[in-house]
């Protein structure tokens, strides 16, 4: 169905149908297997399903790994968020994407690399910073890729015969450095560009409108934003999404059905998340700027994070990530942390609650040192307390140091 605004979007995609079920709330499909009608057509679809291929009219599901329902509907819901701007537009591209589910952000970014690597094209040119456990995967070449951390404009020269993919995140992960995606993809030519949208979420970027031919998520952070699920979106162009289900399909990386229906469910309150929490994101930013505790805060929001103004040529807000370095280092940024009674020191992001952490020690604990985020560094996600809130206990770690 169509909906004629963003919002509406997240709160009605993925749900069509429900009316006529005779149900209001998404329906849970927990089957690991499903009956079949005769095994001539069950034979019929389990090679529909086996080689990557979506469920038609009449077909029998056969079994959890092929195909789920209530994950289904979740990756229908994605796709129409992540292809908003572009059905604005009216462009004929958003009629081709998909989306698949993974059990995780990581099995997400892994069937994409396996999917590179089976097709002769193993090689990679990243862009760092990127999530840690993205830029370690890359660095060891764990799924025979072989990997080139480039700086962003020397992309073009990196890339090479075998090249399959290029891979960048934007805002990233932890400094919130912004790269220019549109001018990623000129650069890479036939190469496919692969953005990371964890940090941004469709509510502030849509990759595909830039030209990215993956946007991925760890829908464990805003996509759910209540700390509670975890999964992995790709979306894409349906012939690479195909072979991406027929990876998933035999590789085992499925989102769980009761994942799916938490992930599905946090979205209708995602725009309003996300603005408010960057509406918070940015006042504390201010605040923390100010502080002689802290030498460098990074928020895409400033003019110094974001010389090319890329918040405003690709992006719909600066998000609800701030980072600090700390002038005392990792001492002071122990201590700081030893101070805070309402924010929870955790890893993960994006939920409803906020979390800090020291991304040296912890989600950027396996790059190597030449990558490595200083240990000064604490990387906050902002939540929904109030700011004064959030202040309060702020000063109670700066008390501290
Ligand atoms: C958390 C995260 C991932 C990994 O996702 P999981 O769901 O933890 O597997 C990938 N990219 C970014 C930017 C992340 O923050």
């Amino acid at each position: 169905m169509e909906h004629s605004s963003f919002d509406t979007a997240a709160v009605h995609a993925g749900r069509s149908g429900l009316n006529q079920l005779g149900v209001h709330a998404l329906p849970i499909d927990l089957s690991s297997t499903a009956p079949l009608h005769d095994i001539a057509g069950g034979g019929h679809s389990y090679e529909l399903l086996a080689a990557g291929g979506s469920l038609v009219e009449g077909e029998s599901t056969v079994y959890r790994r092929l195909w789920n329902p209530t994950v289904a509907r979740f990756e229908e819901a994605i796709t129409e968020l992540e292809t908003w701007a572009l059905r604005a537009r009216s462009s004929a591209v958003a009629d081709d994407v998909q989306t698949v589910a993974f059990a995780s952000g990581m099995a997400a970014i892994s069937a994409l690399l396996l999917s590179r690597v089976s097709q002769g094209l193993g090689h990679v040119v990243a862009v760092r910073p990127i999530y840690g456990g993205t830029d370690h995967l890359l660095a060891v070449g764990l799924l025979g890729t072989r990997v080139d951390f480039v700086p962003a404009d020397h992309i073009a020269n990196a890339i090479r015969d075998d090249t399959g993919l290029v891979v960048v995140e934007s805002p990233a992960n932890p400094s919130l450095d912004l790269v220019d995606i549109r001018r990623i993809v000129s650069d890479s030519g036939r190469v496919p560009v692969m953005v990371d949208n964890t940090f941004a979420t469709p509510v502030l970027q849509q990759p595909l409108d830039l030209g990215a031919a993956f946007s991925i998520h760890s829908a464990t952070k805003y996509l759910g934003g209540h700390g509670d699920a975890m999964g992995g979106t790709v979306t894409t162009t349906s012939e690479h999404a195909t072979k991406l289900r027929q990876i998933r399909a035999i590789t085992g990386g499925l989102l769980d059905p009761l994942s799916a229906y938490l992930l599905h469910r946090g979205l209708p309150t995602l725009p309003l998340r996300v603005r408010r929490q960057e509406e918070t994101a940015r006042a504390l930013a201010f605040w923390l700027k100010e502080r002689l505790e802290v030498k460098r805060t990074y928020y895409p929001g400033f003019p110094e994070c974001d010389d090319q103004n890329l918040v405003a040529s690709q992006m719909y807000g600066a998000g609800a990530m701030v980072s600090i370095e700390l002038a005392g280092g990792f001492v002071a940024a122990e201590a700081f942390i030893g101070g805070l009674e309402l924010i929870t020191h955790a890893v993960s992001l994006g939920g409803v609650d906020t979390l800090i952490q020291h991304p040296a020690a912890l989600t950027h604990r396996l790059v190597a040192a030449e990558a490595k985020p200083s240990d000064g560094l604490l990387r906050l996600s902002v939540g929904l307390e109030s700011f004064e809130d959030l202040v309060h206990d702020l000063e109670r770690g700066f008390a501290r140091t």
